[in-house]
């Protein structure tokens, strides 16, 4: 984000009029299907099994209902890519046919950094300040959650997930909200509303320092089999991915034990703790795959999908200055967890690893541990109880 250099306004906006949203979403191997004005499917930023992010072309972003993420053409490359914002235009605009020649080899001598521009400042600062905002609201819903003995929230996980309750009653990262509000705003409306009232299990999430990075929040709803609210679109009935991140969660993990030698790492509260009662480690949980892995270099291309020969998988590569989730400085083997019933195994494997290389680079041991085919930890669990 820093020295982003001056490339004009006028071509950034030009390289994004020109690129093809769809296509490009689509080339990230994220499966659309077109609804109405907008194209749906599976996000590429957090892990869910109904889609919720959604494309659109004629406005010219992306939206993720379910993690907030909206990027327009260029801020889309940089993250499904883990590209720097100059890697990002620079292949965009060579698509597109836009040259930046000028600009970008200028903004690459290393002599003398650009002069950011007020207007880019600008956004920078709005950036921060709306993730600042987003952190600020996780932590007030945090601080007025309350304790998850008795509730729905231990319901939940104890009866619902097979849960031990000696796992997660006394780890202090969970709490109990009898009245959250699920918000929603339906398709071409200017205001979100909350279509949905009902208990939540909340779930800190703190950066490496300890300090507050965002409240994840799981809507529970105990008719349900599996006890997770399952909430459609007013609109045009949708299923919504009803967990969600209020705050800043990257880097930052959900800490279900104590920082040990030996642990699990997983994607989610559900598979991260069946992982621990498997293995009888502690483990620490992110709030997508992704995040649990850490980006890759995009310069390293990932190997050819085995089954689908016009993709390629995500590269194994770690981009070691965007590390993801940040383990405890004690744990020195860590064990990512895979779930056997994820849809591409071959792209969450290479994700995984890619977690492993970047373990190693670190001075530790990543291993990969997957759930049977077919299922995921959590069945292994309740299959047991
Ligand atoms: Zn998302």
């Amino acid at each position: 984000m820093t020295n982003r250099p001056s490339i004009p306004q006028s071509a950034i906006d030009d390289v994004n009029a020109r690129t093809d949203l769809v296509e490009l979403v689509d080339k990230s191997s994220v499966k659309l299907v077109k609804s109405g004005h907008e194209w749906i499917g599976l996000c590429p930023f957090h892990s869910e099994r109904t889609p919720s992010f959604t494309v659109r072309p004629d406005k010219g972003f992306v939206h993720c209902f379910g993690c907030g993420a909206h990027e327009n053409a260029i801020g889309y490359q940089m993250r499904v890519y883990g590209q720097t914002f100059i890697e990002a235009i620079k292949d965009l605009a060579w698509k597109a046919g836009v040259d930046l020649t000028e600009y970008v080899g200028r903004a690459e001598k290393p002599a003398h950094k650009p002069k950011p521009k007020i207007a880019s400042r600008a956004d920078e600062k709005d950036r921060v300040s709306e993730t600042e905002k987003r952190r600020k609201r996780g932590h007030a819903l945090w601080q007025r959650g309350l304790p998850i003995a008795d509730t729905e929230a231990e319901e939940y996980l104890a009866n619902y997930r097979g849960i031990d309750r000696a796992l997660f009653l006394h780890n202090g990262v969970h709490r109990f909200v009898p009245d959250y509000e699920f918000w929603y705003r339906a398709r071409d409306a200017k205001k979100s509303e909350a279509i949905w009232t009902g208990p939540a299990l909340l779930s800190v999430m703190q950066y490496i320092d300890d300090r507050f990075a965002a409240c994840h929040v799981t809507c529970i709803d105990l008719d349900q089999p599996k006890g997770r609210l399952k909430l459609y679109a007013p609109d045009d009935s949708r299923e919504l991915n009803t967990k969600r991140v209020m705050g800043d969660p990257s880097k930052a993990a959900i800490r279900l034990g104590k920082p040990a030698f030996k642990m699990v790492g997983g994607e989610g509260l559900e598979t991260t703790y069946s992982g621990m009662m498997v293995s009888g480690l502690s483990g620490w949980c992110s709030y997508s795959l992704d995040n649990l892995v850490g980006a890759c270099l995009m310069d390293a291309k990932g190997d050819r999908h085995p089954t689908d020969g016009r993709r390629k998988l995500p590269s194994v590569v770690p981009d070691m200055s965007r590390p993801g989730m940040v383990w405890p400085r004690e744990c020195h083997e860590r064990i990512f967890l895979g779930d056997g019933d994820t849809k591409d195994i071959y792209m969450l494997k290479a994700k995984l690893e890619r977690g492993c290389r970047r373990a190693a680079v670190e001075g530790r041991v990543g291993r990969i541990a997957m759930s049977r085919p077919g299922t995921d930890f959590n069945s292994m669990i309740l299959g047991a109880a």
